[in-house]
């Protein structure tokens, strides 16, 4: 029974052991990403200002003041209402303080930056949503902020562009974030009726009660490549229904197939596109002249 005393040659190393001086070359961590889709590491260079995979096109998250700046006319950004100051309604332990930590570590004074803008030229109410800010979740200012737009875009007779990107309600804020989707819902009913544009573009993520609301009820509604649509989340889904869902269920692709999506735009070809859609949905259009 040799086989079962033969000494394994296992390589021990001590944790604790002082690495010593290395000689291996130093890499910037800031110099590769890893897609998320592809899995594929890329060197950031060949990502570009769009920031989109080269290999399979999924288009990375950025940044609300980012994504404003591949879309609209370059100083052209009139921001609106970004003093709302955020309660605490249902005293959730901790959540002012992380909405301090928050903003600070984003820049941004909220989930979404709402304002007027041009784009080739056209007026639109634009509304971008960063997930960077506690995922993007609509609390009480989120939804107030919308809420606005859409008066305001009502008001001075605009198209509103919103791009969504969120994990859904802020429960932080328990029921009166939930409240926001009613709320934001007759905004955007009242701008329908007073026949104005409504383009949602659904980005990665858009979830929740987001996906529920104001993000389903574009007259368009555009969504990039690759993005996650969604209600609830696919493990709650799946031990729910106890089934197993498809590979692409709650990816764009899969939404269009299913008709819940107009179109699926290549982030390089987005500003192009909304663009497109503006001219021939103008109020004076080319046949009045
Ligand atoms: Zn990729």
């Amino acid at each position: 029974m040799g086989l079962f005393n033969k000494k394994k040659n296992y390589i021990r190393i001590n944790p604790n052991r002082d690495s010593g001086p290395t000689t291996k070359p130093q890499v910037p961590d800031d110099m590769w990403a890893k897609c998320p889709n592809c899995k594929r590491t890329l060197y950031k260079k060949e990502i570009r200002a769009e920031k989109v995979c080269p290999h399979c096109g999924y288009s990375f998250r950025i940044s609300a003041w980012e994504r404003l700046a591949l879309t609209i006319d370059e100083k052209s950004f009139i921001d609106w209402d970004n003093q709302l100051e955020q309660k605490n309604p249902i005293d959730f332990p901790d959540y002012s303080a992380k909405i301090a930590s928050v903003k600070e570590k984003t820049g941004l004074d909220e989930a979404v930056l709402t304002g007027k803008a041009t784009i080739n030229n056209q007026p639109v109410g634009i509304g971008v949503m960063d997930a960077n800010f506690i995922m993007g979740s609509m609390g009480t200012v989120v939804g107030e902020k919308i809420t606005r737009l859409f008066e305001k875009a009502t008001i001075e007779k605009l198209p509103v562009i919103l791009f969504t990107a969120s994990g859904g309600a802020r429960m932080q804020e328990g029921i009166f974030s939930l409240m926001q989707m009613a709320k934001i819902s007759a905004a955007v009913k009242r701008h329908s009726t007073a026949g104005l544009l409504y383009i949602t573009v659904l980005t990665d993520p858009t979830t929740g009660g987001v996906t529920a609301s104001f993000a389903m009820e574009g007259d368009i509604i555009l969504a990039e490549p690759q993005t996650l649509v969604g209600f609830a989340g696919r493990r709650v889904i799946e031990q729910t229904i106890r089934q197993q869902l498809p590979d692409d269920f709650q990816k764009a692709e899969f939404l269009l197939q299913h008709g819940f999506i107009d179109q699926i735009v290549h982030r390089t070809a987005l500003r192009e596109r909304l663009t497109q859609l503006l001219a021939v949905h103008q109020q004076k259009g080319w046949c009045e002249e």
